[in-house]
């Protein structure tokens, strides 16, 4: 009970943490697909796109109240690459591994940097669906996709493959159990909202009045065995945004996605204490 104390007030102090490998017990704690936290745990991995080596890393928490765990992480890349590296031809991947699928308001923030900066390549993968119901999160979630970003739901190797490089490679990952069956509902709940961005002629608008429906739709998507009341799967509460794309908007399914190939990564050693 005291360490789950020290633990909090630690993640309170510190949100985020560059050049840090994770603690295990966040790790399994936070990223185990079968339990809802009230945190997002996010890993990040900034890197030339012709290197292997990792230029920035390390992990954040949100911070309940204010930021917003994606948010830290975008304001450290945006202010690395402006000290590190005025080359602005220089091409990047930027991973992210999350416990939680991005809220709207950060699907929108990633997006426009997506936008902005079309020479940084975006990952990313999440253990657990943040709220998929909520016709915002799927509007959001849609208008990630639809400017370049990768989304995909976290399966047993890309857990095998965060933990490596962010935990540690002495160690192997020990599955939990129903890990795949978790894995494959929230798949399939991410492809239906995704495949509902190929069939609708505009992306990021929609009539106001469709959104009943495809909620229930949702809801029966979502996994059930669990029975978890919605207001405890939150992590962040915010949800003020509606998104309007003025673009035509791109043709996008997940047989599109490119994941990259994670094997292929190298974590930079640092000296840690
Ligand atoms: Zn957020």
């Amino acid at each position: 009970m005291e360490e789950i104390h020290r633990d909090d007030i630690a993640r309170k102090k510190h949100p985020l943490r560059l050049r840090k490998r994770l603690p295990q017990d966040h790790f399994y704690q936070e990223f185990c697909n079968t339990l809802r936290t009230c945190r997002t745990l996010l890993c990040f991995s900034l890197c030339q796109s012709t290197k292997i080596l990792w230029d920035i890393w390390g992990y954040a928490y949100n911070k309940p109240g204010h930021s917003h765990a994606e948010s830290m992480v975008l304001e450290e890349i945006k202010t690395f690459l402006t000290q590190n590296q005025p080359d602005k031809t220089l091409k990047y991947t930027l991973t992210l591994y999350m416990s939680f699928s991005p809220c709207n308001e950060c699907c929108y923030r990633l997006a426009t940097y997506a936008k902005l900066e079309r020479r940084i390549k975006i990952n990313v993968m999440f253990s657990k669906l943040y709220f998929p119901e909520h016709r915002k999160i799927q509007k959001g979630l849609q208008y990630l996709e639809c400017a370049g970003v990768s989304l995909k739901v976290m399966e047993k190797q890309d857990f095998v493959t965060c933990f490596y490089l962010f935990v540690t490679e002495h160690e192997a990952f020990q599955e939990w159990h129903c890990l795949d069956d978790m894995t494959k509902q929230y798949s399939s709940t991410l492809q239906a909202i995704l495949n509902q961005c190929v069939n609708r002629s505009d992306c990021g608008k929609d009539s106001p009045g469709h959104g009943a429906k495809e909620n229930s739709h949702y809801q029966h998507l979502l996994p059930s065995q669990y029975n978890i009341p919605a207001e405890s799967l939150t992590p962040e509460h915010h949800t003020k945004h509606i998104y309007c794309e003025a673009e035509t908007p791109w043709k996008c399914s997940l047989n599109d996605l490119s994941i990259s190939n994670m094997k292929s990564v190298k974590r930079k050693l640092f000296d840690e204490d």
